[in-house]
């Protein structure tokens, strides 16, 4: 928990080999940050892997999202699916509710779950209305990385080895640098497989697969050129890596289906800012208490959760951030 080295240098101090170095530290770009930059105290998420295990979610991620929606029924709650927020109206530093197709729709208060900088760009188009955070300071601010993904279903099943499998760069400090420093695609990615469906079967048809690849790229403020020319080489890029170093070595005879994200499609689909997919990056500078706060500052009744909010990014810290924006809310109902 030396908060003021990185994560590579407080693992150094313990652990010898480079290998297992890398195997600890490079697990805070699970929240978006360099380990060679990153406050070391994120060494903590090793740690609690390694101690406590990971959970799984039968059905994947996405059951979370379903039973969230199933508990929001039962609590007699309404959704407007596919129905952009347009603007959060604040009225003498009090909100009064949103604007939606068009629409105001009244609100005793208002939590905000879409990422906080974009929120504040486009949510609250008037400046005065949102203190410090001006357009120039919310462009200015260290965003974490994005992700380049690519979702596979193969009509072959490959034998049974590793469930996640991470594949460094030849050289991860240059890697890591691309990313966050120089802003370019690395030539030499590091990449991450997954197959959801030697956990879960019924994520698969028989004899098929699903192959999860996700490759951390920069943020579009440092490197925005995803034509569709660059993202078919990037894409094949990794394919061929894919082939040269694990187990999929036929891999390309065998995609029957195919998706691809870029940071663009982050951006666009999510809101994202810059698609950064883990949002502020969580610097010291960014971390806690000098994180946007849950219950906003500058107008009552708005609340902030999310990536980009207090605490930080990854679906269990977003979890909890939901949970502080919904005590604050309660809290400040009980004393109207
Ligand atoms: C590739 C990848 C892999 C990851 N893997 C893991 C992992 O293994 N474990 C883990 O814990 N975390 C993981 N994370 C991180 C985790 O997914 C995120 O931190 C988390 O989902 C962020 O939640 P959120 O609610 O802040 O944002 P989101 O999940 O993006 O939700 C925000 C929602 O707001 C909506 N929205 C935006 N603007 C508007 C608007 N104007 N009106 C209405 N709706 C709007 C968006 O459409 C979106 O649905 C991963 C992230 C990525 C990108």
């Amino acid at each position: 928990m030396k908060t003021f080295s990185d994560a590579y240098s407080s693992i150094s101090k313990f652990v010898k080999d480079d290998r297992l170095r890398k195997s600890l530290a490079f697990q805070t770009l699970y929240i978006g940050v360099s380990p060679y930059q990153g406050p070391s105290l994120y060494t903590m998420i090793p740690m609690i892997e390694l101690f406590y295990g990971v959970h799984f979610i039968k059905g994947g991620m996405y059951t979370l999202a379903t039973a969230l929606d199933q508990l929001f029924d039962e609590l007699g709650g309404k959704r407007h699916y596919a129905t952009p927020v347009e603007e959060i109206v604040i009225e003498n530093k009090s909100t009064t509710g949103i604007q939606a197709n068009g629409e105001f729709i009244a609100a005793d208060a208002v939590v905000c779950g879409a990422d906080f900088p974009y929120a504040m760009e486009n949510l609250i188009p008037d400046e005065s209305k949102r203190g410090k955070y001006s357009n120039k300071k919310i462009a200015n601010m260290d965003y974490s990385c994005s992700c380049f993904l690519l979702y596979l279903g193969l009509d072959k099943k490959y034998p049974e080895s590793t469930l996640h499998s991470i594949y460094f760069a030849d050289d991860f400090k240059k890697n890591t640098d691309d990313l966050f420093e120089n802003g370019v695609l690395p030539s030499d990615p590091s990449f991450y497989l997954y197959r959801p469906s030697l956990m879960d079967e019924t994520l698969a048809p028989e004899e098929k697969e699903g192959l999860y690849v996700l490759v951390p790229v920069p943020e579009l403020s440092k490197y925005d050129d995803w034509t569709n020319v660059s993202t078919q080489s990037f894409r094949d890029q990794i394919i061929r890596l894919i082939k040269e170093r694990s187990i999929f070595t036929d891999i390309e005879e065998h995609i029957i289906m195919e998706v691809c994200y870029t940071p663009k499609e982050f951006e666009q689909k999510f809101n994202a800012y810059y698609g950064a997919t883990f949002g502020l990056k969580p610097t010291l500078a960014q971390s806690n208490y000098y994180r946007p706060h849950n219950k906003f500052d500058y107008a009552e009744r708005l609340y902030f959760c999310g990536s980009s909010a207090h605490p930080g990014a990854g679906v269990p810290i977003v979890m909890q951030s939901a949970k502080l924006a919904v005590e604050e809310l309660t809290k400040d109902d009980s004393t109207v």
